[in-house]
Formats: structure tokens, C-alpha cells, sequence
């Protein structure tokens, strides 16, 4: 569904030129979600920007469903932390959600219709005509993650989609996402800060890491569905990778060698699949001098 191959981004040009993502190559499969987690300035969300076809890469290719990404590929939709700058506040929560249907829709009533079934999706259906400053945080991000519904998109790209909300209702968006995942099989890219959230919602956990940013581990999140909130953190597995992730993030990886490619994935339960864990050293070391 998605590739990167080889991605290189630099902000400006010449002397001030400051390479921020270097050598990144990942494929995404249709259906997944994969957690993207790394130190803040390590280039997360220069690299959704990229896929989302806002920002041109330097070097290496983006394909969605085959094609090169060259603008915002069709069937794309994202979700940013902001969501108190992402709804107009003068337009009523279903307008908002129908916002984006004008490029394709014609029709004002199929719009509203959309936009109300999209509304029920992420259980808005009673705040449809109230105005985005009468909800609270976590209503105004399900609003916005309705409006990213109502194109039914095939890819979600969501960055840090719930860093502005309360810890309980950043866990109820957690299970909201992991629904509507299962029930349309939405392919989902999920940039977060959050490490115990990483392992939470995803099918795999991708480190970035260092400056310029690169991926220092990608590891396959084997943890029973349907995931829950009490139960599933507390299972040893769950422990295990997020102290796992912890370490790759601050730096302080076992030894290995560097990925090379998602088969070479360290599972959740600490056991190894495909190759040893000891995949991460030398992205560790490396990844060390860069930070
Ligand atoms: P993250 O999402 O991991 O926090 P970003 O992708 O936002 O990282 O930023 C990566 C690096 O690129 C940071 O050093 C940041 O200062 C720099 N950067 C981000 N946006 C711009 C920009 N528009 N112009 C110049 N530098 C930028």
C-alpha cells in the first residue's frame, strides 16, 4: 500500500541546508497501522508530510497503491494535533466534517449525509449542528477524525492526534482509531511521542531516530486483539517493548546489527522472528554519535 525507498529531506538550500531525514525505507501493508515514535525534532512529522505529498523530497521515491507520490495521492486523509485550528469555528461540526466533500460531491444533501454518517462513526451524532467551540477537546478531535472519515479514505496519516487531550480521553481516541481500523481496514501511519501508545495502537512500532532522522528499529507488535486498556498493558509483552522502545529512543539499544528490512522484526514478546534481536546494535551506536 505504502512504500518509501530511500528518502532523503532537506530544509533550504546551500549553506543554510539542514538535512532533517536521511535513508529512510519503509513498506506499510494494507490494513496496518504502524506507530511512528521518536525524540521530538527527529523528523515524524517532516516525513508525513512527505508521503501526504505536501512537502518534495530530496532523494527517494513514495509510492501509494503503486503510485508515485508527486501531490496528496487520492484516497489520503490526515489528522493533526491542532484541532482547535484544523475546524472552522464558524461553521457547525457537520459542515465542517462535509468541508472537504465540496472537491468531489456536488450535491449539498449527500454532503450532509456523509458527514453525518461519518459523525455517528466516531459517536458525534447528537453535536452535528453545535459549533466546534461548544465541545469539548477530545469531542472537537473526534470531529476532525470525522472529517478525515467522511472521504473514506484508504490511508490516514495522523500526527500526534492526540497530544492536546486528557489521558483518559486520549485512551478512549486510542480505541476509537483501533475500531474504526478493524471495521474499514484503513491503513494507518500514526506519529506519536507516546511511547506506551506506539505499542498500544500498533501493529508495528517504527523508532526514529538521530539528526538527520532515520529509522532505527522496526519491530512487529505481538499482542492479542482486541486490544484493551487495562488488560493488554499490564501483560509482560506489553512491558517488555515499551521499556524495549524506551531504550531505542534515549539511545540505549543491546547489540545487533541494523535493520535492513521488515522481515528482520523483533516481536513483542521479546522472542525474535526471522533474525535475532540483536538487529539494533550497530543503529544503535550510530544512532548515539548522531543524537
Ligand atoms: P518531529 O515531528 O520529529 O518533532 P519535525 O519533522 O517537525 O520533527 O522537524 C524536524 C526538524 O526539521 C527539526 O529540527 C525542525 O526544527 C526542522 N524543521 C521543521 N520544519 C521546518 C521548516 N519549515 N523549516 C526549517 N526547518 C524545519
Amino acid at each position: 500500500m505504502l512504500e518509501v525507498t530511500d528518502l532523503m529531506y532537506t530544509y533550504g538550500r546551500g549553506d543554510g541546508a539542514h538535512m532533517v531525514l536521511d535513508g529512510i525505507s519503509l513498506q506499510v501493508a494494507r490494513g496496518e497501522l504502524v506507530a511512528i515514535v521518536g525524540p521530538s525534532g527527529c523528523g515524524k512529522s517532516t516525513l508525513l508530510r512527505c508521503i501526504a505529498g505536501l512537502q518534495r523530497p530530496a532523494r527517494g521515491t513514495i509510492t501509494v497503491n503503486g503510485t508515485v507520490v508527486h501531490e496528496v495521492p487520492e484516497g489520503l486523509a490526515v489528522v493533526f494535533q491542532d484541532y482547535s485550528r484544523s475546524l472552522y469555528p464558524w461553521l457547525s461540526v457537520r459542515d465542517n466534517v462535509a468541508l472537504p466533500l465540496h472537491r468531489s460531491q456536488p450535491r449539498r444533501a449527500v454532503r450532509r449525509e456523509t458527514a453525518l454518517r461519518a459523525l455517528a462513526a466516531v459517536g458525534l451524532s447528537d453535536t452535528a449542528h453545535h459549533y466546534p467551540w461548544q465541545l469539548s477537546g477530545g469531542m472537537q478531535q473526534r470531529a476532525a477524525i470525522a472529517r478525515a472519515l467522511a472521504c473514506d479514505p484508504v490511508l490516514l496519516l495522523m500526527d500526534e492526534p492526540f497530544g492536546s487531550v486528557d489521558a483518559q480521553t486520549r485512551e478512549d481516541l486510542e480505541d476509537l482509531v483501533l475500531g474504526l481500523r478493524r471495521d474499514r481496514g484503513i491503513t494507518i501511519l500514526l506519529v506519536t511521542h507516546d511511547i506506551d501508545e506506539s505499542v498500544y495502537t500498533g501493529d508495528r512500532v517504527v523508532v526514529l531516530t538521530g539528526a538527520p532522522g532515520h529509522i532505527r528499529a522496526d519491530l512487529a507488535v505481538q499482542l492479542p486483539e482486541p486490544r484493551d486498556q487495562i488488560t493488554t498493558r499490564e501483560l509482560p509483552a506489553f512491558v517488555h517493548l515499551r521499556a524495549e522502545v524506551g531504550r531505542l529512543v534515549r539511545g540505549r539499544a543491546g547489540h545487533g546489527r541494523p535493520i535492513t528490512s521488515p522481515q528482520h522484526l523483533v516481536t513483542g514478546t521479546g522472542q525474535t522472528s526471522g533474525t535475532p534481536r540483536a538487529f539494533l546494535d550497530s543503529a544503535a551506536q550510530n544512532s548515539e554519535d548522531r543524537c
